[in-house]
């Protein structure tokens, strides 16, 4: 290994920074709990690369959290954001952007009739669950165990990386009454959804991330999705597909082209902004015509569909929008994949490495992980020191064990074979730790 990079200036911001921020930080996975050690603040992004405050570089493969699927300081995007903000920072108006982003949304999302703009995606999946229950006129509603929709009262249930990452299996100052409204099931479980609405007659909606990044990558199991397709037309319960991660992430059409199913509501965020405060929820016209000011539901924000975060997006989704950059993402994550598969054989550690598409986790644990229960018996510590290990060689993943790597289209060739050689060191230096 080269010479081990230091970290001094990181550590000092931190310290000052927990003087003046809570935790030192504005959300609380960036405090670095699930890895130890102080977290690298960073000054720059460029391309593939983040530069950190001490002036290391290294390769990026978590992207913001999944927005920045272009890379860091995309030239088009660039370019589009200086146009916006010559024009204004916002308006508090109608703008003729919202409308082009909205028709860009519609032509990716087929179940989409209507669009409505909010500034991120936990207030895209409070107000379609608000929505949905104000359709069906239900009270409760179905959430999956480890998969996380923002940070709402009714969805912080058993909800995923953030609060798994603190060891938080929910949160005080959710009142009882509301949580008692939420159901948590086992994710990947079709019967016990099944079983939930034998018991129950008032489930307004069963919200899902249709492919779960929230607990690591896990994937729905072959009819898992098709299944709660039937099950929530048969019971008329809304079915929400919580598409912030996956949106133009897994296929520009996100979960719902991939493997072709329509949910009633589908809420988007992060690359839907390109890398600006954006979320957004839409689905059947009459569902959406609920929504002042066409209904009654009330739903609003002074910066809503704001014009510098509107044509980041539009930039963004215009260059999205052509399957080759999706069959490239691809072929550069299998290959890294077969990379790191490779390295986990050799060294005979118990890791699982699971993917769709640009999105990606590597579990130490024994078996493929298919829910919430199975994803908390990895081996943590095994994962802080491998997290560790790459970043003194580099390369910058997400400090959390539950976390999904978020692939870019700005890594080339090198950069792919960087990550696969660093896994493999990094691998082989846990091991002889261990
Ligand atoms: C990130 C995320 C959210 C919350 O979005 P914020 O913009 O962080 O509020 C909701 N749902 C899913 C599936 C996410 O990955």
């Amino acid at each position: 290994m080269p010479r081990p990079l230091k970290f001094d200036r990181s550590k000092k911001l931190f310290e000052i920074a927990q003087k003046h921020l809570v935790g030192g930080v504005d959300s609380p996975v960036r405090a670095f709990k699930g890895v130890g050690g102080s977290p690298l603040f960073f000054v720059r992004g460029k391309g593939p690369y983040l530069i950190d405050a001490d002036g290391n570089r290294y390769i990026d493969l978590v992207g913001s959290w999944g927005p920045l699927i272009l890379g860091q300081v995309d030239t088009g995007v660039l370019n589009a954001v200086k146009r916006a903000l010559r024009k204004g920072f916002t308006f508090g108006a109608p703008s003729p952007l919202e409308t082009e982003l909205a028709i860009l949304v519609k032509k990716a999302y087929p179940s989409i009739d209507k669009v409505r703009f909010v500034s991120s995606g936990t207030e895209a999946t409070f107000s379609a669950i608000r929505l949905a229950r104000a359709a069906t006129a239900k009270k409760r509603i179905i959430k999956f165990d480890g998969c996380y929709h923002g940070h709402g009262d009714s969805l912080l249930v058993a909800a995923g990386s953030g609060p798994a990452t603190l060891g938080l299996p929910d949160s005080p100052g959710v009142p009882e009454e509301i949580a008692s409204l939420t159901l948590s099931l086992p994710y990947n479980d079709l019967g016990a959804v099944e079983t939930a609405f034998s018991k129950f007659t008032d489930i307004a909606a069963v919200i899902v991330e249709p492919i779960a990044g929230n607990m690591g990558l896990v994937p729905p199991q072959p009819g898992f999705l098709q299944g709660l397709r039937e099950l929530t037309r048969k019971h008329n319960s809304i079915l929400i597909f919580d598409e912030v991660m996956t949106g133009f992430r897994v296929a520009f059409g996100g979960t719902q082209e991939l493997y072709g199913i329509k949910p009633d509501l589908t809420t988007l965020g992060k690359i839907l902004g390109g890398g600006m405060p954006v979320g957004a929820y839409g689905g059947k016209e009459e569902l959406m015509a609920q929504i002042a000011p066409e209904g009654p539901v009330y739903q609003a924000g002074t910066l809503s569909g704001n014009p510098v975060a509107m044509a980041a997006g539009i930039a963004t989704l215009k260059r999205l929008n052509d399957k080759k950059i999706y069959d490239d993402l691809e072929e550069a994550a299998a290959f890294v994949e077969e990379g790191i598969k490779r390295a986990v054989q050799k060294t005979g550690i118990e890791a699982v490495f699971q993917r769709v598409g640009s999105m990606a986790t590597l579990f130490f644990s024994k078996n493929p992980v298919k829910n919430y229960s199975e994803a908390k018996e990895c081996d943590r510590k095994r994962f802080a020191k491998f997290f560790w290990a790459m970043a003194q060689r580099g390369v910058y993943l997400p400090p959390s064990q539950y976390e999904s790597w978020f692939f870019s289209t700005a890594l080339k060739r090198d950069h792919l074979k960087k990550i696969v050689k660093s896994a493999g060191e990094s691998l082989e230096e846990i091991n002889r730790a261990s």
